[in-house]
């Protein structure tokens, strides 16, 4: 039998994926190109007869955070952490998890941030790591929301596709390790649906209903179904697509959208076939085998949202003292690393102060002197990214704390303050020409106002119409050249 197999260049990938989605585009679902390898291929012959372990299988990945030149736009680390997890909520089925090799590598780059597929490839020739995954986040990898890039071996993935509810790193991943999409053959081919398909594209068989071609045709796996739909597409509560296909024989069929390796929303995917799971064990196994690695040797963390973190110093009732104040806090078990969040404010959609630390303390400078801070952790470790951040508690700051992150020199008034004129003036002294960039935040979080003025030595003011908000407690966080301090305004 003539094996027929469309072999990957990575001229087609650079060459033939145009045209590429504009900015104000919706992503296209994915830009990988992948058919079935002569490995798949050799593979599909004798999967019913490859034995099968059924160990877990840990496989290092590193996350390359891309901003821009001037260090920006990065997703947040809680963000890549909860897109982590469901990444490794999305491949416990098939007994494969994925631990970080190492802590993020922080890339500021314009030019990768928002690139094409040459820019792509330079970003992961340059920076891709030794014998883990690679996985680059940006803000837009050329059009799509993500893809896998054979030649140089780095998987790209745009930030607004790696929420805690997307797929789209499984389905990398899923490319990574030798899958094709079901609907392989069908990219970049344009057909009327309601008309039966072609026996084949471009040389490439197309799947039919009956299941005579299923191992020349489409993935080549025979239990996921035939797939034609090349667009994102949203199913019905069964996971099936609405549009029906039909085949070259004339035969009907809806597509399968539960796969992750499919076009369909992500609200849809929920699984790989057993055949697909099998593929991407054994090429672990035979083809990637300078993954295979030990497990971490860390406990799992369990810890809910409702669990405080119990302060050890300072003690009860002992004000945090000096610049920088030094928190420790009792170890959670399993825990090798902690996400800290400490605000001067009772919520957490607006960060004042962020670490990472390792270890079960942090030592935090520029706190505001004789006032209430409230402080969350997020224990982690290099395989476990998916226990919540602890509830919020409290400590004071003594009169020995920094002031304000604030020049000699420098004052901040709001006036009148409580305020029920409709109108309060930001009264700036400083002793620079700089931009003063400010925030008005409400007592839950939400931002309500935001502006920025120069200044220059001297005082400046600047004056708010407030007369659109309800009454209550409020912020005002200031930035001036890097430096922040937040002030509280009461509305009556
Ligand atoms: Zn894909």
């Amino acid at each position: 039998m003539q094996i027929i197999y469309k072999v990957f260049a990575l001229a087609l990938l650079l060459g033939v994926l145009s045209p590429l989605n504009s900015q104000n585009q919706e992503p296209a679902p994915c830009g990988t190109r992948i058919g079935v390898s002569p490995w798949l291929r050799d593979f599909q012959n004798r999967i019913h007869s490859s034995s099968r372990t059924d160990d877990v299988l840990y496989l290092p990945l590193q996350v390359h955070m891309v901003g821009t030149d001037q260090g920006t736009g990065y997703m947040s680390t809680k963000a890549v952490f909860q897109a982590f997890c469901t990444l490794n909520e999305d491949f416990a089925q098939a007994n494969i998890q994925f631990f970080l090799a190492n802590p993020i590598n922080y890339i500021d780059n314009s030019g990768y941030y928002q690139h094409e597929f040459d820019g792509g490839y330079d970003m992961m020739a340059q920076n891709n790591f030794p014998n883990v995954i690679n996985c680059y986040i940006v803000e837009d990898p050329a059009g799509n929301c993500g893809y896998f890039f054979p030649g140089v071996d780095g998987i790209a993935l745009a930030k607004g596709c790696t929420g805690p509810n997307d797929h789209t790193w499984a389905h990398e991943v899923g490319h990574f390790l030798s899958l094709p999409h079901p609907f392989y053959g069908w990219e970049g081919e344009t057909h009327n649906y309601s008309s039966p398909a072609p026996l084949s594209w471009e040389g490439w068989q197309v799947e039919k209903v009956d299941g005579s071609n299923c191992t020349n045709a489409g993935d080549g796996f025979c239990d996921t179904a035939p797939d034609y739909l090349n667009y994102r597409w949203n199913c019905n509560a069964d996971g099936f697509s609405s549009t029906v296909q039909t085949d070259p024989n004339g035969a009907t069929f809806v597509s399968d959208g539960t796969l992750y390796m499919s076009y369909s929303n992500a609200a849809c995917k929920s699984t790989f076939s057993d055949d697909q799971i099998a593929a991407m064990r054994a090429n672990i196994e035979e083809v990637r085998t300078n993954l295979i690695t030990l497990p971490p040797a860390v406990e799992d963390i369990t810890i809910s949202a409702q669990d405080e973190i119990n302060l050890l110093v300072p003690a009860s009732g002992v004000l945090a003292e000096g610049d920088p104040v030094t928190l420790t806090w009792e170890a959670i078990p399993g825990a090798t690393h902690y996400i800290v969040q400490v605000n001067p404010f009772n919520f957490f959609s607006i960060i004042f102060e962020e670490q990472i630390v390792e270890g079960p303390s942090i030592q935090i400078s520029g706190l505001q002197p004789n006032r209430t801070h409230y402080w969350r952790i997020k224990p982690f470790n290099w395989y476990n990214t998916c226990s919540d951040f602890t509830s919020s508690s409290s400590f004071e700051t003594g009169i020995t704390t920094a002031t304000q992150e604030r020049l000699p020199g420098e004052s901040f008034q709001i006036s009148p303050n409580p305020s029920s004129t409709g109108q309060v003036s930001l009264r700036i002294q400083t002793t620079t020409n700089t931009l003063a960039n400010w925030q008005l935040i409400d007592s839950r979080g939400s931002l309500q106002q935001t502006g920025s003025f120069q200044t220059s030595t001297g005082t400046q003011e600047q004056v708010l119409d407030i007369s659109g908000l309800p009454a209550g407690l409020y912020f005002i966080q200031l930035q001036l050249d890097g430096r922040q301090s937040v002030h509280k305004l009461m509305v009556n």
